[in-house]
């Protein structure tokens, strides 16, 4: 399976991906532009960013490797799941549905075979039947806390009851929403746990996914395996000093999540009033379902100028579009054009 990459636009307002829609913080490019000839044509030094991102997560030092994107993260866990010990002939990946869409296109890259677990009615976490699935096999399970494309948690317990029942396998907790949620696995079950990694990605809420710039963070022991199958230098120097910059500009952040808390709430108002059921969401979207014309519907909305992501052939999710909560501004402009779209379709 392949990802399927969204079309390029141009000008129109983008909800579609989840991206910060404010841009980054100033204090990124300002320092972009500090960056010199001779800086571009060395290899990079890590070292600051690094730093900053033990600094900013609260870990020791050894405990993060920064990586292109948390794409690349999620690539190099599952190759470094499929190299664990001991070998098996047939090594699986479970993943619970609806997922982020990277994961199989990840797992079977490095030769895993896919195991999917069912939605729950309401997209409650599914414990016993992901508990169940996990056998000698297991070497890889990805977990998404909050969810994409749902925004929902998962419930206090069930990552370590994972953790503990498959020994052989890397859990890797996809936190890149935790900005957003306030909630994360870092902190004290990843000392004990060898084999739980959390992935981290500043495209989200410190908007630099054009740069591309993520984490993995974990035990030293946990990462080992990460760091075998990455390249050394595969973060690019502006994304470096970009990291650096953006992890010191808390205010910047705070500001972002405040606008896309409101964002979401101003989402669950015009949902209520068009009577489209909706999750509350942990993240900077919200899925909705707006009924079967899913997909015709983002069409007309795009006809609007606004970009919104149809999720309606997702498990669990017929019927669903997700839109990103952003900067408030947006948000409204885009609920206009979403109530617009609607109404015109119903006369
Ligand atoms: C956006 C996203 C990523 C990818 O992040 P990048 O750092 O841009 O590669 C990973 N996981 C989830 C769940 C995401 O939504």
């Amino acid at each position: 399976m392949t990802y399927q990459r969204p079309g390029e636009t141009k000008g129109a307002l983008r909800l579609h991906l989840n991206e910060n829609t404010a841009g980054c913080s100033p204090a990124v490019i300002e320092a972009l532009r500090t960056i010199e000839r001779d800086l571009i044509a060395l290899y990079p030094d890590y070292g600051p960013a690094i730093e900053a991102c033990e600094r900013w997560l609260g870990v020791e030092p050894g405990w993060v490797q920064l990586v292109n994107g948390l794409d690349e993260g999620l690539h190099a866990s599952a190759q470094a799941a499929r190299n664990r010990e001991p070998p098996h002939p047939r090594p699986e990946a479970v993943i619970v549905e609806p997922a982020f869409e990277m994961y199989v296109p990840c797992a079977e890259a490095a030769g895993l075979t896919v195991v999917r677990i069912s939605p729950q009615p309401g997209f409650a976490f599914p414990l016993a039947p992901l508990l169940r699935a996990i056998s000698p096999a297991t070497r890889l399970i990805y977990l998404t806390d909050p969810n994409n494309p749902t925004g929902l948690a998962i419930p206090p317990g069930a990552i370590e009851r994972v953790a503990d029942a498959a020994p052989d396998a890397i859990v890797l907790v996809d936190e890149a929403y935790a900005d957003f949620s306030g909630r994360t696995q870092i902190g004290s079950p990843l000392d004990r746990r060898r084999n739980l990694v959390v992935g981290r990605t500043f495209a989200k809420a410190h908007g630099l996914a054009g740069l591309r710039a993520g984490a993995v963070v974990g035990h030293p022991d946990a990462l080992a395996g990460i760091r075998r199958v990455l390249p050394p230098f595969s973060i690019n120097v502006c994304a470096a000093v970009a990291l650096d910059a953006a992890l010191r500009d808390r205010a910047y952040l705070d500001w972002y999540v405040a606008e896309s808390v409101e964002s979401r709430r101003l989402i669950y108002d015009c949902c209520s009033r068009l009577g489209l059921p909706y999750w509350k969401s942990e993240a900077n979207f919200v899925l909705v379902r707006v009924g079967p014309d899913a997909a015709a519907l983002v069409r007309d909305v795009s006809g609007r100028d606004v970009l919104i992501r149809d999720r309606s052939t997702q498990p669990g999710c017929d019927g669903c579009i997700r839109m990103t909560a952003g900067v408030v501004e947006h948000t409204r402009a885009a609920l206009t054009a979403l109530e617009a779209a609607l109404a015109s379709r119903h006369r």
